[in-house]
């Protein structure tokens, strides 16, 4: 099988840079899972508006129902903050149905003319003349697959970079342990994200369309409360120690009805995130720490980038990739400067790790 460009990964990165790419060239986009999972991840910066507008994807996005997010409400440094939208010029955010958002993407990206083969997971990959070659596993057994150009779209894990010899760079510890629930009363903070910070890391919450709702805490994987995650109901009992969010739950009325998932929410690097006849987009590229909610925009921002990376590269411009890298380069300043600024707000535990570690005059 021959494709100008192989995606790995049909996530919102990469599902974004095959949408792109499809009018100009065969595109192939590979995903272990044949649909999207049920994941964490659903705040939506009102931001994304403009890049799916350019996209032709707004009226579409719109048509998918998600729940409008109006704002953030947060207890930071002991105050209450809320940060609302009202004055964005783009309007306000999304809180989304994630699963929905991303099968979504994936069927545009079909209907723009990529083709999709899932379940499929690379084993090799060898370069050639004027492209590559590899050896991907199928649910019907091993396939040899050609292509000009790779993206490497697959997330934190960055397997198609790595396999090139880039190396994944990690800032910091972070993980996360979420669950998902429902609200029976009212929910008085309906469409606003809540954002607590507590002496060992700190607590996020939002109502999900359906009156659904996600809680969340984020701590070092090496600090004692990351030890009792897998606690039966630690969760929903450790949330006592954030009192807004508490407060919160219980006027919500809200009940857990999910396992406890823990995942990685470290800031991490691919180095370097672009090469010869290849390139990295979203987390394969960049891991965002979820505080910054820029996790999804950047995915479809550096899926659009990527795809037009890809082809200037096609096109023959030797400049296109090294362009790209400086892209991403400028994107990474960038999020580390805020996220630094942001945590440095917080200066209630001056003696607890988890603080202390995001309060040092360099975080690289
Ligand atoms: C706890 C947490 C909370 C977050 N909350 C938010 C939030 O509220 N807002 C926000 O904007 N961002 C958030 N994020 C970040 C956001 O989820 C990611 O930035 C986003 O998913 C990146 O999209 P992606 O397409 O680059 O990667 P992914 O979404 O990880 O997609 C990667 C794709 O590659 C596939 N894949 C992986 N490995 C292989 C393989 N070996 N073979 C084949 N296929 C493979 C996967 O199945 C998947 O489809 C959060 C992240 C975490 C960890």
């Amino acid at each position: 099988m021959q494709a100008d460009v192989l995606i790995l990964g049909a996530g919102p990165a990469g599902a974004i840079a095959a949408l792109n790419l499809a009018a100009h060239c065969r595109v192939l986009l590979l995903d272990r899972l044949p649909e999207p999972a049920q994941r964490i991840g659903e705040s939506l910066p009102p931001a994304a508006r403009r890049l799916l507008v350019d996209m032709d994807l707004w009226q579409a996005f719109v048509a998918q129902g998600h729940a409008p997010c109006y704002g953030n409400r947060s207890i930071w440094n002991g105050e209450w903050a809320e940060q609302d939208f009202l004055r964005d010029p783009d309007g306000h955010g999304w809180h989304l149905d994630r699963t929905r958002f991303e099968s979504w993407l994936r069927a545009e990206a079909l209907a723009r003319g990529a083709a999709l083969l899932a379940p499929a997971t690379p084993l090799s990959v060898a370069r050639l003349e004027g492209g590559w070659q590899l050896l991907v596993q199928t649910a019907a057994g091993p396939v040899q697959l050609q292509a000009r150009l790779l993206i490497d779209a697959g997330g934190r894990a960055s397997l198609l970079g790595k396999k090139l010899g880039a190396r994944r760079t990690r800032q910091d510890k972070l993980v996360c342990v979420w669950l998902y629930g429902h609200d029976r009363g009212e929910t008085p903070a309906d469409g606003l994200s809540h954002i607590e910070a507590t002496e060992h890391g700190w607590w996020y919450s939002a109502a999900l369309p359906g009156k659904r709702r996600v809680l969340a805490f984020h701590t070092d994987a090496d600090l004692p409360p990351a030890r009792r995650f897998r606690e039966s109901g630690w969760l929903a009992k450790a949330v006592g120690e954030a009192p807004g969010l508490a407060a919160l739950l219980d006027r919500s009325g809200f009940s857990a009805d999910s396992e406890a998932h823990i995942a990685a929410a470290h800031s991490s690097e691919l180095q370097p995130a672009a090469g010869d006849a290849w390139l990295a987009v979203g987390d394969a590229a960049l891991g965002f720490d979820p505080l910054s909610s820029q996790g999804l925009f950047n995915a479809l921002y550096t899926g659009l980038a990527g795809a037009e990376a890809g082809y200037r590269h096609l096109r023959g411009e030797t400049a296109a990739i090294a362009d790209y890298r400086r892209q991403l380069a400028d994107i990474a300043q960038a999020y580390r400067d805020h996220l630094r600024l942001y945590y440095r707000e917080e200066s209630r535990w001056a003696d607890a790790p988890f603080w202390q570690r995001r309060q040092g005059a360099s975080d690289r």
